[in-house]
């Protein structure tokens, strides 16, 4: 063990069709000392509802598990059940669901020190495997809090590829955000006179790599979906490494962050905001934005705003406001004298492609 690195990875990280339905005997192999010990499922209503087969499957895998089934996906539901997690003496907490469920299984297992094994119902974005979780704290708001990534990660495609397809399409957005996000961090280390990670940049951009260049463009294959998942899984891997989520967020994630904050009534996925955001931020970095819209267009990821319901105004006001966001984070943006007619030309570019 390098003496300087002070980073966690999952114990184990398995991608593969139907694995929902033994994830058990995957597990145990690495980690032996959970088996007979008290464990808990966090899912929420709907999918517990859709798939109550495979839910029961691994209650019975995991020592007759109980159920939670999350409402609010906020910080103070995560603390409750890390309060009965600790109180219960539960030492197993397996997250069965998308980004909010997860969310709060990870920092419910965190605060409470049980293992947590984490089972994706899709693939919207990278979080699943990301030291972060974000929950809701007061008044509509929402909060980055650090934690701890999954002890154990399981990706059933055979689930995934059942899974909307929007949703893919989000977890794409999330991974080609890369693009910018490693060049925002390499400004930032400069301005701080930090080096970046080398190992965390070089995780990341293989992320961007293997769907940009992915031969098959064709979202519900199996070979595609391993590839997105281990993609995912490494953006999560690149952020522990780093110590911060800088590999995997720039300003791609600066325009997502106004979306969502300043503008809630646009109902737009996390990482479909973030491909939204990697072309303006490309352009702004003086890189090849055209590329960012071919990529997203041979996946079928539609980058006009207007299919969001973004016009010309709203999408200027956004990148005006985006900087604001994370007033903090050196990006591109400290660099760039936004005007709105270079905003006006990016939009067009995006509507017309
Ligand atoms: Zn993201």
């Amino acid at each position: 063990m390098n003496q300087h690195s002070r980073f966690n990875l999952p114990l184990c990280l398995v991608v593969e069709e139907d694995i929902f339905t033994r994830t058990d005997e995957a597990v145990k192999q690495y980690l032996p000392e959970i088996e007979g010990k008290k464990s808990l499922v966090i899912t929420e209503k709907f999918l517990h509802d859709l798939y109550g087969d495979i839910v029961s499957e691994i209650q019975s895998d995991y020592n007759n598990a109980e159920v939670f089934e999350v409402v609010h996906a906020d910080f103070d539901e995560a603390v409750r059940i890390a309060k009965k997690i600790c109180i219960d003496d539960i030492k197993v907490v397996i997250g069965f669901g998308g980004g909010r469920v997860l969310d709060v299984a990870k920092y419910a297992s965190y605060v409470s020190k049980a293992v947590y094994i984490c089972l994706p119902t899709n693939l919207s974005n990278d979080s699943l495997a990301s030291p972060f979780a974000v929950l809701g704290t007061e008044n509509g708001n929402r909060k980055t809090l650090a934690c701890k990534i999954p002890t154990a990660i399981l990706v059933d495609t055979t689930m995934i590829q059942k899974a909307p397809q929007i949703q893919t399409l989000g977890g794409i957005g999330d991974t080609i955000g890369k693009y910018t996000a490693v060049y925002d961090w390499s400004l930032a280390a400069k301005a701080e006179g930090k080096p970046v990670d080398d190992f965390a940049y070089s995780i990341a951009w293989m992320c961007y790599d293997s769907i940009a260049h992915f031969d098959e463009k064709n979202v519900n294959s199996i070979s595609f979906l391993r590839t997105l998942a281990r993609a995912l899984v490494m953006g999560g891997l690149a952020m522990e490494i780093a110590g911060s989520s800088r590999p995997c967020s720039g300003s791609e994630h600066l325009f997502c962050h106004a979306l969502e904050e300043y503008y809630p009534d646009i109902k737009i996925s996390h990482g479909l905001a973030v491909a939204l955001g990697t072309v303006g931020a490309a352009n702004f970095q003086g890189r090849d934005d055209m590329k960012m819209l071919e990529v997203c267009r041979s996946y079928g990821l539609d980058l006009n705003p207007e299919s969001y319901g973004i016009d010309k105004e709203l999408f200027a006001q956004i990148w005006m406001r985006a900087a604001s966001t994370r007033p903090d984070r050196v990006t591109i943006l400290n660099n760039t004298e936004l005007n709105r007619e270079w905003l006006d030309e990016i939009y067009e570019r995006m509507a017309n492609n």
